[in-house]
């Protein structure tokens, strides 16, 4: 084989299904979408863009679900095990990408697949086995009203391969509800409805046997002496030994401290009960042991007990960061034991658990300022912290039952149905804001604003790197440190510059929590293809795939007169750290669209910008 048609990275062949059909091929990865775009999620983006369109309906047979590896899984990369799950969202109608770790994506690729793309209905519920290179979809309505576990358990009996990984919907997907997640080994696919994208197709999961298939480096010693290096640099930072030891829990009191978390829904910014869901209180009382991703040296995923006179489970995934300021501090649960209830039974059902503790958050809020009462939520009594309330609302919304069938559908269908101004409610294109508060950084507010999948922080993690104290150094990107309160145009070239980087992360698909310098990413990458990128082609490169996913929106027919940030959001609190602060978003914002050379009437690119990045020809 000529050199120039080799693959570096990746094995070169994406399974396709059509479920309507029934029928499975094998198709060839493109060498130039993986020149411009990584893998990944940019390599799904520039697929999807060309086969989606305005009007496909996301829970159809028309739309196309795509599960993409990234380059460097099933190498010796450090935190390299990531894939991501791409589509059309039901929630936001925009560009879905759930980002997930665990074991599925290399198994994937160890059976010789960089990825699957899922198109059609099934007549019947079922599942889909790849053993190597036999793959089949297995008609089985028993496998339907299974949760998670069950599923896992079942599918792993039937194909009778104890290595095999499993991905699977829970009841939420089967539900259609909008913000249903999937699950692989213990590990989620969250915020965009790809659970229920799933679910509309009578797909309940897929189960992957490896064989010896691995990706080709294209300079073997350079690739391991860089990850050698990033290694020992990365496990040397403070961060990754703190999330060795807590985890994401840890970010609590972090968050507390600077103003970030949310508290009251958004209301607040101190608690007094805040040591009741501290990452010290979570590693005393329920940690159990650590486990890790695929080839992750931090592991920073929590195995924990739950021993109490009300609540009782053993050797349960711990909540995150996030899980915990949703169902904690949002309405004021100081009992951590029910929130790791609430988390293991989002796990259970596959719900998105920042979208669902967000929703419930709401109802709980209406309900102590008297605009709602208990006839309007099934009898139940939501005064402030009531832990059994929360864990109810999460079964109801899982079968869709009662109140449950609207907390389904998300925040802004709770605020249809009770004639709730859209001020008043915690969502940016349409997607519940995660728990870092914009108020603590103002990054954040563009960073929610424009994230193309609506409120996200993991598209770029201003609430840390913006941050003087944090250790880890993006400058030679141009990700300053700054003054995280200040409506400048450093915050916006930084946030900015920082969505790109992020943006390489998911076609990597790598995990945001491993951070060793850019120029070591940049080594990892020229290494594992042969390329002579400098920092200035990564970041070129990081703005080429974080405008792909603009401009599917764009066809997807995002307005951009809608790029609005509720009033909750803003209200100075009076209290906590970040109190008197909100940003300017109007002018965060105008500054934005300049640095990017987009056009503010159209919310697109200029195609000035669009030809620096190779992106002129596109249609959107
Ligand atoms: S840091 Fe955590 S989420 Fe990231 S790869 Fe490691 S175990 Fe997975």
């Amino acid at each position: 084989m000529n050199d120039k048609d080799k693959f570096y990275g990746v094995i070169g062949r994406l399974l396709t299904i059509d479920l309507s059909s029934q029928t499975v091929n094998i198709e060839s990865i493109k060498h130039d979408y993986l020149k411009k775009y990584l893998g990944g999620a940019g390599y799904a983006c520039r697929y999807l863009i060309e086969h989606i369109e305005e009007n496909t309906p996301p829970l159809s047979e028309e739309n196309i679900l795509v599960i993409m590896t990234g380059p460097l899984c099933g190498t010796s990369a450090p935190s390299s095990g990531r894939f991501v799950i791409c589509s059309k969202s039901p929630y936001t109608k925009l560009w879905a990408e759930s980002n997930c770790g665990g074991y599925f994506g290399p198994e994937l690729k160890k059976a010789g697949f960089d990825g699957i793309i899922i198109r059609g209905k099934s007549e019947n519920h079922c599942y889909i086995t790849i053993k190597g290179n036999k793959v089949e979809i297995i008609k089985d309505d028993k496998v339907w009203g299974k949760d998670i576990q069950e599923t896992s358990e079942r599918l792993k009996e039937k194909i009778n391969e104890p290595q095999s990984k499993v991905l699977c919907i829970g009841q939420g997907g089967e539900n259609l509800v909008k913000f249903a997640n999937i699950c692989a080994d213990g590990r989620f696919a969250g915020r965009t409805g790809m659970g229920a994208v799933l679910g509309s197709k009578n797909l309940k999961g897929i189960i992957v046997k490896g064989k010896d298939y691995k990706p080709n480096i294209k300079n073997p010693k350079t690739f391991k002496d860089t990850t050698k290096s990033m290694m020992k640099e990365v496990l040397n930072t403070e961060s990754a030994k703190i999330m060795r030891n807590y985890g994401t829990s840890a970010g609590v009191m972090g968050a507390y401290a600077k103003g970030d978390l949310p508290i009251k829904y958004w209301s607040k910014g101190t608690w007094e009960n805040i040591m009741e869901i501290s990452g010290d209180k979570y590693k005393e009382d329920l940690l159990v042991k650590n486990y890790a991703c695929y080839r992750c040296p931090i592991g920073c995923g929590r195995i924990i007990n739950i021993n109490n006179e009300n609540y009782k489970a053993n050797e349960i995934a711990g909540p995150e960061y996030e899980t915990i300021a949703g169902f904690g501090s949002m309405i004021l649960n100081d009992n951590l034991e029910s929130i790791a209830i609430a988390n293991d039974l989002c796990n259970r059902y596959g719900l998105d658990t920042i979208s669902t503790s967000s929703s419930i958050a709401l109802l709980f809020k209406l309900y102590n300022e008297g605009r709602i009462n208990k006839e309007d939520v099934d009898g139940l009594d939501l005064n402030w912290g009531n832990d059994k309330a929360m864990l109810e609302l999460i079964k109801k919304t899982a079968h869709r039952e009662g109140i449950g069938d609207v907390i389904a559908e998300g925040s802004n269908a709770i605020g249809k149905e009770f004639n709730i101004s859209h001020e008043e409610i915690a969502t940016i294109n349409t997607l519940e804001v995660p728990y870092h508060d914009m108020r603590a950084c103002y990054g954040m507010a563009l960073t929610y604003l424009f994230s193309p999948r609506g409120a996200c922080h993991t598209t770029a993690d201003a609430y840390k790197a913006l941050y003087k104290a944090n250790e880890i150094d993006f400058s030679s990107i141009d990700v300053k440190k700054t003054d995280v309160h200040s409506n400048s145009k450093e915050l916006v070239s930084s946030t900015s510059n920082l969505q790109d980087y992020r943006a390489i992360y998911s076609s990597l698909v790598s995990c945001v929590f491993f951070n060793p310098i850019p120029k070591q990413m940049k080594n990892l990458i020229n290494a594992l293809f042969g390329y002579k990128f400098n920092l200035n082609d990564i970041k070129i490169l990081g703005e080429r795939i974080f405008t792909l996913k603009r401009l599917f929106n764009l066809k997807m027919g995002w307005d951009p007169d809608e790029e609005h940030i509720p009033e909750i959001l803003l209200k100075p609190k009076s209290e906590g750290t970040a109190r008197r602060k909100t940003p300017d978003y109007k002018k965060l914002r105008n500054y934005y669209y300049k640095f990017r050379d987009w056009d503010i009437k159209t919310g697109g690119p200029t195609s000035r910008k669009l030809k620096l990045l190779g992106l002129e020809g596109i249609k959107y």
